[in-house]
């Protein structure tokens, strides 16, 4: 596979950002807008322990009380994902990885394939109004929320007339945990790729329109050399 194949094709791309950036909200029409797929390692979590399998028993407690969900669950998890077939013309990463070994392991499974890692900027008393406000459909990948974004009618998802949820680790309590958290664990997973050379920032705060263009702009020309091949 060619390193920097110009259209995008095979590559793979790192949506980085603190809970509630954007990340999720941008990674579903940068994933439309590529034709590939959006993996996004909360829903993977939310979906099994939805449907209470041995993963979802073991992810629980971690998810509700905003710890991050061990590497090693993590990892098993991701890799399974992304080597279905879809996977082969290059994938969408929403929320890993979250740590430096999980940024380690991604290099190491990656090789030669492109990728490209873009961190969303919010600052963090922005991130608390966007994660508390979160609104999800329970039928369609739509994220809206109460005051950003809010459903014509209460309750209701605008793409899709499913009904809106909210995240139980959206209180405010728990996104303050998960921010800590981020700091914490997940800012050296950041500086790992600023030191490889290949991280593209781009300013989450502002209309989210706004915010998809620069991300479009970036991967369809403005990013470095290093990031467009993977080896820094
Ligand atoms: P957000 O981006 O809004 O924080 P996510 O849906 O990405 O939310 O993640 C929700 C929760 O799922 C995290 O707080 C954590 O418990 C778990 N999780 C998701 N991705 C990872 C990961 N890569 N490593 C460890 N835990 C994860
Ligand atoms: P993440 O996946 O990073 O946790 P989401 O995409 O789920 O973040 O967004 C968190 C909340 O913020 C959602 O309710 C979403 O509608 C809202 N949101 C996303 N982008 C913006 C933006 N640029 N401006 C205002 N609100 C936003
Ligand atoms: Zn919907």
């Amino acid at each position: 596979m060619s390193l920097d194949a110009g259209n995008n094709a095979g590559r793979v791309v790192i949506l980085l950002g603190p809970p509630g950036a954007g990340k999720g909200t941008q990674a579903v029409r940068l994933a439309a807008d590529r034709g590939i797929p959006h993996i996004s390692t909360g829903d993977l979590f939310r979906s099994n322990i939805k449907q209470d399998t041995d993963l979802g028993k073991r992810a629980k407690g971690f998810l509700e009380s905003g710890q991050l969900v061990p590497d090693e669950l993590v990892l098993e998890m991701l890799f399974d994902r992304v080597g279905a077939s879809d996977c082969g013309g290059g994938y969408l990463l929403d929320g890993f990885p979250r740590t430096l070994p999980q940024a380690q392991a991604l290099t190491a499974a990656l090789g030669a394939q492109s990728w490209a890692s873009l961190l969303l900027e919010v600052p963090d008393d922005a991130i608390v109004g966007r994660a508390c406000g979160r609104l999800l459909c329970r039928d369609c990948s739509n994220i809206q929320h109460s005051e950003f974004a809010p459903p014509a009618k209460e309750g209701v998802c605008d793409s899709c007339g499913g009904e809106l949820y909210r995240r139980s680790d959206d209180e405010p309590d728990v996104v303050k945990k998960r921010l800590d958290v981020y700091h914490d664990e997940t800012q050296p997973m950041v500086d790992y790729y600023r030191d490889l050379g290949s991280l593209v920032t781009i300013d989450g705060n502002q209309k989210p329109d706004a915010v998809f263009e620069d991300l479009r702009r970036q991967l369809d020309g403005g990013l470095s050399p290093q990031s467009r091949g993977g080896q820094a």
